[in-house]
């Protein structure tokens, strides 16, 4: 069984020297390919240098590019040379992570909104995928997608927490779902069971988002409350029960999806 995590922060603090321990025991979970999160344009640079040095057969590890919209004040002219930079690396999937986030506000929305124009300009010239982040504002979201889905190739909003309506509202703009161990989660996450099974095959994928988000259903619980991509397969297993699939359907399914959403290359 072959599983893609395609949000994994790797460059976050808390996995400093553990690098390839991480990565190793993601392998031995079957987690066989996986997208690091860029978040800013130095976390961007850090990803990237992390796949070369990590990955230098350039088989399994990829990355995204942009700016977090909790960083979007942080966008200056230089950020979109460096993006631009970074979009001609071979290793640079997709432009990202970008998006809105009304719930904790840390940048003031009309520059969120603004910083994620600038994104989705950037993923209609280069004609990549797009990677959004969206809590708290599905309406706006929307209202400024729409301006630009036609031109744009493919966009996954990740790390879907929403309700109903706004599920159906991405679906009908042709995006593409990720899914993370949020769904495992007991006190807020149980509203995903009946929604995951409405997402088609081919637009679900699966995500980590570690070192977040560690699947409170997971035993035994670690120790150090951090979560893994090597952890995938409790968000596989618990995706799979609420759409009456295998996990080994779900896993094929989905990692077809996400293989072809980063042209990722085939693994033996
Ligand atoms: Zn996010």
């Amino acid at each position: 069984m072959q599983l893609i995590d395609i949000g994994v922060n790797l460059t976050n603090p808390s996995f400093a020297d553990k690098h390839q321990a991480v990565l190793d025991r993601a392998y031995a979970a079957g987690v066989c390919q996986l997208i690091l999160t860029g978040t800013s344009v130095e976390g961007s640079e850090q990803a990237l240098e992390l796949c070369q040095q990590l990955d230098p057969d350039g088989q399994r590890l990829f990355a995204t590019a942009g700016l977090h919209p909790h960083a979007a004040s942080d966008w200056n002219a230089d950020s979109s040379r460096r993006l631009r930079a970074l979009f001609s690396e071979p290793r640079i999937r997709a432009v990202g992570e970008c998006g809105l986030d009304f719930n904790r506000d840390f940048s003031p929305r009309p520059q969120q909104e603004k910083v994620l124009e600038e994104h989705l300009a950037l993923a209609a010239e280069l004609q990549l995928p797009v990677f959004l982040h969206e809590r708290d504002a599905n309406q706006r979201l929307l209202e400024i997608l729409r301006d630009f889905r036609d031109r744009l190739p493919a966009a996954v909003v990740h790390c879907f927490t929403a309700d109903q309506r706004a599920l159906f509202s991405y679906l009908d703009l042709d995006l593409h779902i990720g899914i993370t161990g949020w769904i495992c989660d007991e006190r807020r996450g149980t509203h995903l069971h009946p929604l995951v099974r409405n997402i088609p095959r081919g637009r679900l994928m699966l995500e980590s988002d570690a070192p977040y988000l560690l699947p409170r259903s997971l035993r035994p619980k670690p120790k150090n409350g951090r979560n893994e991509p090597a952890y995938l397969p409790e968000v596989l297993r618990e995706v799979a029960l609420h759409r009456e699939e295998t996990p080994e359907d779900l896993a094929s399914h989905s990692t077809a999806c996400s293989r072809a959403f980063f042209h990722l290359p085939e693994i033996a």
